[in-house]
């Protein structure tokens, strides 16, 4: 491309695509590349999933956007179905991830303030991703992203993902903390999953609760079936005061949701937080045809099969070199031996075997495929993960 207007806030990479179906997206020469990515975890339901094309049309001719000066039919069914979901009380509609996490971190300092603390805290994990907001960025880790922003970073704790004992240490001769906020498991800082899996969770409720600290989860990776359950946390026994979602709950269409109960309740009252686009119409019909989706079919199921599929496949081929895997679901984390050059995978991939995927911390291939991949697919993902390996020839 010769000159863009566009600032140049993302490396992107030399292709686009004009059209997608299922697992496939095809480029305007009509190549189809097999999609192990779908725009970033977004597309949990395969690109164009009929169904929710069909309410996006419907809605499209019907009403697109009033504002929350009104009621909104379609907010109040696509809350109390995300709540039941999630099993949660009540739930705000924003319009992306890091806005659902603004919201989250905002009501983390109404619970300061409403508990007379000064200067309020909240732990957050090393290697975290939260968003770009300044707040959401400032609770995120990764130093690129934090970088010449001013970040707040007064307001904040930062403690290795999955240690426990540490979290403790660090709450040590703090008064003054409100929450600890935190990703089931981490995606864009590695794929990372605490040693001891969900009960890291468990862990940090019991944590929270004895010190009366908000446990709330950033979910917008995790949750809408991408591992398996509604959400990551339903893994284990943990419950939390506040869960935020986005990336699949709208398959697409851009949208988030901060959820609340317990301690969180009842924080956020008339006038104390708001959204022009929150919850229009629109978003919160796709938001509810998602959740028929997802709760109608095997596609939860679907997603854990395949998951564990695709990384048995590849440990089992490529175990004896190095190679392990992690994650839950359709959440892939392949491994590579520490070192490994993966500079090029994503692009051999891409070119020379039709394959979208991502590299994740430095020798992490991240794969985030649709929850609903047909086992076919699944054995081509894995074949041609094989090949794109082989030929750059790195093991
Ligand atoms: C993607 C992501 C976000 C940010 O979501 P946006 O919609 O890009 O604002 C926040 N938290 C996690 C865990 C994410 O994966």
């Amino acid at each position: 491309m010769s000159h863009s207007y566009l600032m140049p806030t993302y490396a992107r990479q030399p292709i686009s695509f004009v059209r997608g179906q299922g697992s496939w997206l095809y480029t305007a020469d009509n190549t189809a590349y097999l999609d192990a990515l779908t725009g970033i975890a977004v597309c949990g339901l395969g690109h164009c999933h009929p169904n929710i094309t069909a309410a996006i049309q419907e809605q499209a001719a019907t009403l697109v956007h009033t504002s929350n000066l009104f009621g909104i039919d379609w907010q109040e069914h696509a809350g109390e179905a995300l709540c039941m979901a999630a099993g949660m009380d009540s739930v705000f509609f924003a319009n992306s991830g890091a806005e659902a996490n603004e919201a989250a971190l905002k009501l983390a300092r109404l619970y300061a303030h409403r508990k007379g603390l000064k200067r309020p805290k909240v732990i957050v994990m090393e290697r975290s991703f939260h968003g770009r907001t300044l707040l959401t960025v400032s609770a995120t880790a990764n130093p690129k992203a934090r970088e010449g922003f001013f970040t707040l970073d007064d307001d904040f704790i930062r403690v290795p993902f999955g240690d426990i004992d540490a979290l403790k240490q660090a709450a040590n001769g703090h008064d003054d903390i409100s929450a600890v906020f935190l990703e089931p498991i981490q995606g864009e800082g590695g794929l990372n999953t605490a040693a001891n899996g969900f009960t890291f969770l468990e862990e940090v409720a019991a944590l929270c609760d004895a010190n009366d600290w908000l446990f709330m989860l950033d979910e917008v990776q995790t949750g809408n079936g991408r591992t398996g359950n509604y959400f990551a946390y339903q893994h284990s026994s943990a419950k939390p005061d506040v869960l935020t979602t986005a990336k699949g709950l709208g398959n697409g269409f851009p949208v988030g949701a901060c959820l609340v109960s317990g301690r969180a309740k009842d924080l956020f009252s008339a006038g104390s937080h708001g959204s022009t686009y929150g919850g229009t119409p629109l978003a919160s019909r796709v938001v509810h045809s998602v959740y028929e989706v997802l709760t109608d079919s095997n596609v939860m199921s679907n997603a854990v099969t395949e998951g564990d599929f695709i990384r048995e496949s590849l440990t089992s081929a490529l175990g004896a070199k190095g190679v392990s895997s992690r994650g839950h679901g359709m959440m892939i984390g392949i491994v590579l031996p520490e070192g490994t050059d993966c500079s090029q995978l994503v692009d051999i991939a891409r070119d020379e075997h039709k394959l979208i995927i991502n590299i994740t911390g430095s020798h992490v291939i991240r794969l985030l495929p649709p929850l609903n991949m047909r086992r076919e697919e699944s054995e081509q993902v894995v074949e041609r993960l094989i090949n794109t390996i082989n030929s750059a020839n790195i093991l």
